[in-house]
């Protein structure tokens, strides 16, 4: 059974995009960076449980970088450090990709490992008068994608 699941769930793949499977921008834990790591702000980034969260500069759709939660390891929150400085000093890239991509194309991306495991999730915005522009509308992790391939959820710890 796993076995036709997982063969379904791979032919699957190249009909879904990643907007099908994405995690919407609203309801993405993420930091503004302009945030003050004090006891509050690290504890809130614990609790949260998730290992990467967005750094965004204005509003939310403006994603500027990424902190990994190991970045915290030598925060002392007694020092209320400032997470720009912190996320100047690690630089961690982001990667994007548009809402249309198919499965099968955004797995081959996350196997080659070179751009990490999570991707945010861009859209054309051409509604209205000015120039079209680039709107953030979601992100996407392996996970998701393996989710997909095994058609079932997997349970985070
Ligand atoms: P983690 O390692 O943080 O558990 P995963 O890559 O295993 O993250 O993803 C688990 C699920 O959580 C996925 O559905 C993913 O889209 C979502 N996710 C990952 N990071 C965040 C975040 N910062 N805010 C909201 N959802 C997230």
């Amino acid at each position: 059974k796993d076995e036709v699941n997982i063969i379904s769930g791979a032919l699957e793949l190249r009909k879904k995009t990643v907007v099908d499977v994405m995690t919407k921008i609203e309801d993405v834990f993420m930091l503004d960076y302009e945030a003050v790591l004090d006891f509050e702000t690290v504890s809130e980034i614990m609790k949260s449980g998730y290992s990467r969260v967005p750094v965004f500069e204005g509003n939310r759709q403006n994603i500027v970088t990424m902190l990994y939660i190991k970045d915290l390891a030598f925060v002392d929150p007694d020092d209320n450090t400032p997470l720009k400085t912190l996320c100047q000093f690690y630089q961690n890239p982001c990667n994007f990709v548009f809402e249309d991509v198919t499965l099968d194309v955004m797995f081959k991306i996350f196997k080659e490992g070179n751009k990490g495991h999570m991707a945010f999730v861009h859209r054309v915005n051409n509604e209205g008068e000015g120039d079209p522009f680039y709107e953030t509308i979601g992100i996407i992790t392996l996970e998701d994608v393996i989710e997909e391939l095994i058609q079932a959820e997997i349970m985070d710890e």
